[in-house]
């Protein structure tokens, strides 16, 4: 039994997971559902956002309604507005098929006349916020005499925020109640003690880690001042050609005046946001998910509906106030075993925010610096490349063109070709980034690369070419030095070497352990980054990489295949954005 058409549920509700894409269960959802439809006992799940616990539950409660009935028959406790009406909207979609359902959210900061009258209307679901519903059992505009289902959903979250009285409350109003389902990222004292007070004999099922921690997010944060944050997303962007993401902005009008501005310029995105109608948003989806479209710019609620699984990158052009929403976003990228890249775009003083992140997800996060023009040239150098070496161009299109592509080019040199094909190709980018200055808020650029202060900015020559992200690359350098990982700071993994700051008392030790070793049988290379820079200067051969390190044989085949390698790790390769960039 592991697919859901196996599973004993209500046919319309297996034909609407199937309409939604939904094709394989997940952790919790395999463990938990089929207990669920056969034998609905008291269960504890422990299980976060994003592993797929809102259908864990919903489905066998939808199973087990009975839509003839008008009553509420089931209870979601929620901790807060957003998900209330996100759960709303998912288990709307699994009921999608479920003639005569009707499914109501009551939660506070919104007028509560609109919602008395919803209730009235006795739907079979309701999932509610503790705070609001137990104001709408003392208005007695509802009735849970006949509830028998109750789900508390973020069970810690809601204990977290106060509510323990008032789920107290809720469940000694719920006579006929028959089975409580408890679903929790973390299991504390508290969430026990509800458990025993209002469950019996239950059972307990765990999604993988019960936890916020995905060990395949690399999360980066990049340091600008406010009035640079655009032009910073957009040297992200270029700086990652492949990119199939999420844009998080803070506000709707963010969400549409960042994605005009792309679109202007001419990157494949699309705002998403409520003040778009159902109509536009669920073309923006398609389009999307077709991948017609790179990146979408959303907000938090919009981005709630999107549910792709192969998304590369998450960058937020804003970090959210709430460090949850953080993790929300996030987990947006990295699903079902995938690894994946948080960027943030975050000005100095919001440093701070970063670090309480941190302690949320339990994983460092790495500072990056933000690209400057001849690394985004070089990136898309070598993406295009890439392009060309894994291109087949179609049987016909060869037929139909050879003669007078040969005939064209038959006097011009190989090498001077691919020179004028590739110039073309960047032209456009060296243009926009001629001149443009260091984005990076806090240090001037002449300092990049140099001493500062106490600390030393040292080259390696790894980077992304081989497989690596920071968070390997840290891996790598802690278990070959036995450093501890607070030591490194400021990694910068470029192509083909890496950057990075110690101590400066801990430097040469680190020089000395790691010139020794090998990655991938390659010797390591490390030395002080006085003598290089990160910038344009220090690489002889200006735009399109003449540096001694940078057209290096890469071990294992060709250039090409090497190259191939890295970028599918990195990019999200061949899962990424398939449309063809204005450059
Ligand atoms: P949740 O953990 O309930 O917040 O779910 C996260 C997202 O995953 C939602 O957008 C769901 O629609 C989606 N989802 C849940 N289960 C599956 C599944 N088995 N396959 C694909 N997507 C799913």
């Amino acid at each position: 039994m592991n697919s859901f058409s196996s599973f004993p549920m209500r046919e319309e509700l297996t034909r609407a997971i199937s309409d939604l894409g939904f094709e394989t269960p997940t952790p919790i959802q395999l463990k938990v559902i089929p207990q669920l439809l056969s034998e609905p006992i008291d269960i504890i799940g422990l299980a976060q956002t994003g592993t797929g616990k809102t259908a864990a539950y919903g489905l066998p409660l939808l199973h087990h309604v009975d839509v003839s009935v008008k009553h509420v028959q089931c209870l979601v406790l929620s901790p807060t507005r957003e998900l209330c009406m996100q759960i709303q909207e998912e288990m709307t979609r699994y009921g999608a098929e479920m003639r005569g359902l009707r499914i109501t959210a009551v939660y506070g900061g919104v007028s509560i006349s609109g919602q008395i009258k919803d209730v009235r209307a006795n739907p079979q679901v309701i999932v509610a916020t503790p705070g609001r519903l137990i104001d709408l059992l003392e208005r007695k505009a509802i009735n849970l005499d006949l509830l028998k289902f109750v789900v508390l959903d973020e069970a810690d979250e809601m204990l977290n925020m106060g509510f323990r009285e008032d789920i107290d409350v809720i469940l000694k109003n719920t006579p006929a109640r028959e089975h409580t389902w408890l679903f929790s990222a973390t299991m504390s004292n508290e969430v026990r003690g509800i458990a025993k007070r209002f469950m019996k004999d239950w059972k307990e099922f765990a999604a993988g880690a019960a936890n916020v921690t995905n060990e395949n997010i690399d999360h980066q944060y990049y340091v600008a001042n406010h009035h640079n944050r655009f032009e910073t997303l957009r040297r992200l962007l270029d700086f990652t050609p492949g990119i199939y993401g999420i844009i998080f902005t803070r506000t709707k009008q963010d969400a549409q005046e960042v994605s005009e501005k792309l679109m202007k310029m001419g990157y494949h995105v699309s705002p998403l946001h409520g003040d778009m109608d159902q109509k536009m948003r669920s073309k923006v989806m398609e389009r999307f998910k077709n991948k017609q479209l790179q990146c979408i710019v959303a907000t938090d609620v919009a981005a709630r509906g999107i549910d792709v699984n192969d998304i590369t990158h998450v960058i937020n052009y804003e970090l959210p106030d709430d460090p949850e929403v953080y993790t929300h976003r996030s987990g947006r990228t990295a699903r079902a075993g995938k690894s994946g890249i948080c960027m943030s775009i975050v000005s100095p003083k919001q440093i701070s925010n970063i670090r309480q992140i941190e302690r949320l997800v339990k994983q460092k996060f790495h500072k990056s610096d933000i690209p400057d023009g001849a690394e985004i040239v070089r990136k898309k150098l070598f993406f295009y490349l890439e392009q060309i070496a894994n291109a087949e161009p179609q049987a016909d299109f060869a037929k139909l063109y050879r003669d007078s592509i040969h005939e064209t080019f038959a006097e011009v040199d190989k090498d001077e070709l691919i020179r004028k094909l590739i110039w073309l190709q960047l032209r456009d980018t060296i243009d926009a980034y001629q001149d443009t200055e260091d984005l990076n808020a806090g240090y001037a650029s002449k300092e990049r690369g140099a001493r500062t202060g106490r600390s030393v900015r040292l080259f390696i020559n790894l980077g992304e070419k081989d497989g690596l992200n920071a968070q390997k690359l840290l891996q790598f350098i802690t278990e070959s030095t036995d450093v501890d990982p607070s030591t490194i700071e400021r990694m910068t993994v470029r192509d083909m070497s890496s950057f990075f700051n110690v101590p400066s008392d801990a430097s040469e030790y680190i020089i000395e352990h790691l010139s020794s070793k090998k990655f991938k049988g390659r010797k390591v290379r490390l030395e002080e980054a006085e003598q290089r820079t990160e910038g344009p200067a220090g690489r002889p051969g200006g735009f399109g990489g003449g540096g001694s390190d940078r057209g290096r044989p890469r071990p294992g085949g060709s250039r090409f295949g090497g190259e191939s390698r890295g970028y599918a790790d990195r990019d999200g390769g061949g899962g990424g954005y398939k449309g063809k960039k204005k450059y």
